[in-house]
């Protein structure tokens, strides 16, 4: 078991305050594979005063120093890639290759993003040709806490701290207690880039007492939090009290709107999106809406797609998906699964238990209910595992309503080939993200929802403007 118990505060591994530990548990095994400290105010206290003193000279720090600090980063990152993907396969349980090509891949994706919208921000420019004695300037908002979950961890981190540092705020970090480990590593790179200290700090802990205390500080100017909608509003009554800047990346119910003329593959595909993760993804699709034409043969699609999706060990290579990341989620959604069986929505391949010869470890069979109405628990509910809920519709109207008819509003789908018909309904999808016949949202778009999916937009030119208060200077020249 490895002893992870010490935090990252003004530049140096440092012995926390607080003596209370936890143990991170390899969800494929359940067996111990770390120990970390849960940090106390006083813990907190340190980090966000190292942030606050480093936070004098690091703001006023030149653009060409931050980007060749970012750039040093960015070349250490690709040096322990594979450490990092193999630690964030043993936290969380994401599979070798999906860990390597996608959950530490995104981490340097939008590392290498942040650099380049670095190198092209203007952080200081007229108001427009009409003033051109008006002047605004962009500077860092101060002092941030970033707090981020387990099911994406280096892509949520670095989409955090990459463009915290572009802007040049100073930040304490607080990663899942559940899933640290990763953290802990980028925290080595960032001590091995030579940051100057108190840039970077990192304090584990659970969020009752170090998230809070972190969100709660009088220093703190910034929180930028990802996680469920539970915490993203305790952590806004804490903002409020001090007007501080809040920016919440929260959870989604994502519909999937197939329509009849659809490319065939859009079924399977859509499964794989919501199982990916073993379904732990905030943008997962998790409503399938498929035009009433298809419906019977998409639901048969489906029976044989699923019945033959692996699940397996996340160590071992593969396209196969892991356990969910603990215990506590596992039995939710196996509640939420009886729940859909109690409701009357058809079980149409997976259910209850664990799959077949994978008896120890937070294992979920893949699982697809049809005949789903959207007043369904599972259809309203973030379930966080392998489930999709798959309901027909009649017409094109039909389907943009149920779509959202939830309180969240992350990311829709649609697949249809008819071009008019994309735009009429990604126009009237109340969702951050519209992703079209499967080509994605480009890694630099703006990552964010309406509604009870959060405020605010991550990655790219929005993602680093999060960070940067405007100031308008008149008569400037
Ligand atoms: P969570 O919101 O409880 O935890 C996420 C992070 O917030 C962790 O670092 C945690 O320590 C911290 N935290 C929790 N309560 C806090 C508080 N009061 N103040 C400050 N920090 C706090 O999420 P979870 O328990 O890991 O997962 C529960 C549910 O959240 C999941 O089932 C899923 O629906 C949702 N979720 C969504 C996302 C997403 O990407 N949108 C990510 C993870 C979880």
């Amino acid at each position: 078991m490895e002893n992870k118990k010490n935090f990252y505060i003004n530049g140096k591994w440092v012995t926390p305050k607080s003596k209370e530990e936890i143990k991170v548990i390899d969800p494929a095994t359940e067996e111990n594979c770390a120990v970390i400290t849960l940090g106390n105010k006083d813990d907190v206290n340190d980090a966000v005063n190292a942030a606050k003193k480093a936070y004098s000279s690091w703001a006023f720090s030149s653009k060409d120093e931050r980007i060749r600090l970012l750039e040093k980063l960015y070349e250490n990152y690709k040096k322990r890639w594979a450490d990092i993907a193999s630690a964030i396969t043993t936290e969380m349980g994401a599979p070798k290759d999906f860990a390597t090509k996608l959950q530490a891949g995104t981490g340097a994706a939008h590392l290498k993003s942040f650099i380049r919208y670095l190198k092209n921000f203007e952080f200081e420019k007229p108001l427009g040709e009409h003033a051109p004695n008006q002047r605004l300037i962009y500077e860092p908002k101060g002092v941030c806490a970033l707090i981020t979950p387990w099911n994406w961890p280096m892509n949520q981190v670095c989409l955090k701290v990459m463009p915290a540092i572009a802007s040049g705020c100073t930040m304490v970090l607080k990663p899942s207690e559940l899933a640290p480990l990763s953290s802990m590593i980028l925290a080595e790179l960032i001590d091995e880039t030579k940051f100057p200290p108190g840039v970077f700090n990192l304090v584990n802990g659970d969020g009752a007492t170090t998230g809070d205390s972190l969100t709660s500080h009088p220093d703190i100017n910034m929180i930028s939090f990802t996680g469920s909608t539970r915490a993203g509003a305790l952590i806004s009554q804490n903002a409020a009290k001090d007007f501080k800047r809040v920016s919440l990346e929260l959870g989604g119910k994502g519909a999937n709107i197939i329509f009849k003329d659809a490319d065939p593959e859009a079924i399977e595909r859509g499964a794989l999106r919501c199982f990916r993760n073993s379904g732990q993804s905030c943008n997962a699709p998790t409503r399938m809406l498929v035009e009433k034409s298809m419906y019977n043969d998409a639901v048969e699609r489906l029976k044989k797609y699923t019945e033959k999706f692996e699940v397996g060990d996340p160590k071992k290579e593969g396209e196969h998906i892991g356990p969910v990341i603990s215990e506590t989620q596992y039995n939710k959604i196996q509640t939420l699964i009886k729940k859909g069986i109690d409701e009357g929505a058809k079980l149409v391949a997976g259910g209850p238990g664990k799959p077949e010869g994978l008896e120890k470890g937070y294992f979920v069979k893949p699982t697809v209910f049809a005949d789903v109405n959207n007043n369904m628990e599972i259809a309203r509910t973030e379930i966080f595992g392998p489930v999709l809920s798959v309901m027909p519709f009649e017409t094109e109207e039909e389907a943009i309503e149920i779509a959202n008819d939830t309180p969240y509003g992350l990311t829709n789908y649609i697949q249809t080939t008819d071009k008019e018909k994309v735009k009429r309904v990604a126009r009237k999808l109340r969702s951050g993200m519209v992703d079209v016949n499967g080509a994605g949202i480009a890694v630099d778009a703006p990552f964010g929802g309406f509604k009870h999916s959060g405020i605010g937009r991550e990655a790219g030119e929005h993602g680093l403007e999060e960070f940067l208060e405007v100031k308008s200077v008149g008569g400037w020249s």
